[in-house]
């Protein structure tokens, strides 16, 4: 299975890839975000021309992303299937992923669209907190950490106000009109993305019955 999850800041892109990587475990979890948030970390050149951006909320340049993106597909765990999360995020992305999926001669089977609309965004975005030791993703509200982790989960740092406000904004303008190219080709699905994780998780299995 070939997937794209598509959809805003806080529209649980993350939670359901984990969902899905349980269920088809075959799959290679490509998030461009969790990429370029190691590199940060790491200290790497890459990771040093991103962090501004990613601070502030703006997208980091195509030229950045779109090199890691294709090398990542080269590699042998991506032979069984991807997921990519967070990419492409404009049509230019989306162009060059289509030039090199092109070139190896394989295909997307779908773009799963998780809509969530912007009023519920900030308040989602805001209270989101994540466990380093596990990865694990919480809401101080929705799905609070229990008390073994709550006194080590932490913040990302563009999940201020500001930062969500920007991304939300760049979200709209440069990332939705990737759709149309999706849509053309007849792959993008649908998925209401508001309520709970496990209703959408099912929504989305839905969407993808007969696919891969
Ligand atoms: P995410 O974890 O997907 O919310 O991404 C966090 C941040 O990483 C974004 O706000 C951008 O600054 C950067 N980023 C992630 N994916 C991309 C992408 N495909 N293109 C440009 N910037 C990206």
């Amino acid at each position: 299975m070939r997937l794209i999850l598509f959809g805003p800041p806080g529209a649980g892109k993350g939670t359901q890839a984990a969902r899905l990587l349980e269920r088809h475990p075959s799959l290679a979890h490509l998030s461009t975000g969790d990429m370029l948030r190691a590199a940060v970390s790491e200290g790497t050149p890459l990771g040093k021309q991103a962090d501004a951006f990613m601070k502030a909320g703006d997208l980091v340049p195509d030229s950045l992303v779109v090199g890691l993106v294709v090398e990542r597909l080269q590699k042998p765990d991506c032979a069984d299937g991807f997921l990519l999360d967070g990419f492409p995020r404009t049509r230019a992305q989306a162009e060059a992923l289509d030039t090199a999926l092109d070139g190896a001669g394989i295909e997307l089977d779908k773009v799963v669209v998780i809509e969530v609309p912007d009023s519920l965004i900030v308040e989602r975005i805001t209270g989101r907190r994540m466990d380093p030791e596990t990865g694990a993703i919480y809401h101080m509200k929705f799905s609070p950490p229990p008390a073994a982790v709550a006194d080590r989960v932490t913040q990302r740092k563009d999940d201020t106000v500001e930062a969500v406000t920007a991304r939300l904004s760049k979200y709209h303008s440069e990332t939705t009109p990737v759709l149309p190219f999706y849509d053309a080709k007849g792959l993008v699905v649908r998925v209401d993305g508001v309520g709970a994780p496990e209703d959408v998780a099912l929504r989305i299995e839905s969407a993808l019955e007969g696919v891969g």
